[in-house]
């Protein structure tokens, strides 16, 4: 079997979820944040897919993110929205059938539109968390919800519920009074 073939193989991303080891957490501890992009910072097959181990297995980094997020993966391929093949943001990985794939490849032109796609969702962001209030943050803590339908719940990307869950945006967004905190 390939290091491919591995990748595809469809339990593989469930399998070591169900270990119990990973989350997004400990997905984006192994990042590096470019803009809203999670660029992972290990493993890449010959392809430059970000991979890990698991077992004896490789198994594509994207895919665990999207078992995560609670997303459709089996005989699709997961890409991402942003075009970094580097990328494995929650709000970047897109599952798609190899022929939507096909045709999605065939529209990329070039950076450029990626950088000011990024610029785009980076500001939709923004306005999203602003609409949250400090009481909306406590539920999303403490939802046992997935993240992405806390995202949906809430009208905000899955990364920053994910971040919200994790303590991390809250505290930042209450560092400053230009925050939106508490913006009804
Ligand atoms: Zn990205």
């Amino acid at each position: 079997m390939t290091e491919i073939e591995t990748i595809k193989e469809a339990n593989c991303a469930k399998r070591i979820i169900d270990m119990g080891k990973i989350d997004l957490e400990y997905i984006r501890a192994r990042c590096r944040e470019d803009g809203d992009c999670w660029i992972w910072r290990l493993g890449f097959t010959s392809r430059q897919v970000p991979s890990m181990h698991a077992g004896k297995k490789i198994v594509g980094v994207r895919r665990v993110v999207a078992e995560l997020l609670g997303l459709q993966i089996e005989g699709k391929k997961v890409t991402t929205k942003c075009g970094n093949k580097r990328c494995v943001c929650p709000d970047h990985v897109l599952p798609a059938t190899p022929v939507a794939l096909g045709k999605m490849v065939a529209k990329r032109t070039g950076y450029a539109s990626f950088t000011v796609r990024n610029k785009k969702i980076s500001d939709a962001k923004r306005a999203n968390s602003s609409k949250l209030t400090a009481e909306q943050a406590k539920e999303i803590r403490e939802s046992d919800d997935r993240l992405i339908d806390i995202a949906a719940k809430y009208g905000i990307a899955a990364a920053t519920a994910q971040r919200i869950k994790a303590g991390k945006v809250w505290k930042t967004y209450g560092a400053t009074p230009f925050s939106g905190l508490g913006a009804r």
